[in-house]
């Protein structure tokens, strides 16, 4: 008894399992996620916090007044507050920030923003 195999059996079918394998482990990929939110929904939420998490004053060595010219209005990470002389926030550093402040993250704003 033998066995005889169709000629091109073995590489059409190769062709289809590599097309199929990257579409399958995503798949698997997101499924493995999907449970792991589900048994610990807290990971999302702690993510989500990480994600958004600030500096603190003292480690950016934040102070209320300009250093040498540049402050934080004029720079990149400024969130401006409701007025141009009211505290704003900072992208980077936690807290009510001053548009008079600075501190060590301070990235100059481009020309024209
Ligand atoms: S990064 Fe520093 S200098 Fe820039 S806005 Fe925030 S606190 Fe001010």
């Amino acid at each position: 008894m033998t066995h005889t195999k169709p000629a091109n059996s073995g590489r059409a079918c190769a062709g289809a399992r590599d097309e199929r394998a990257p579409r399958e482990s995503r798949r698997t990929l997101l499924k493995g996620a999907a449970l792991l939110v589900a048994a610990f929904p807290w990971l999302a939420a702690a993510g989500h916090a990480l994600a958004q998490a600030k500096a603190s004053k003292a480690s950016m060595k934040y102070q209320d007044k300009p250093n040498g010219g540049k402050d934080c209005a004029s720079c990149l990470q400024f969130v401006p507050g409701p007025s141009a002389s009211a505290s704003g926030t900072c992208k980077v550093v936690e807290g009510p920030i001053s548009p008079h402040g600075w501190c060590v993250a301070f990235v100059a704003k481009p020309p024209g923003k």
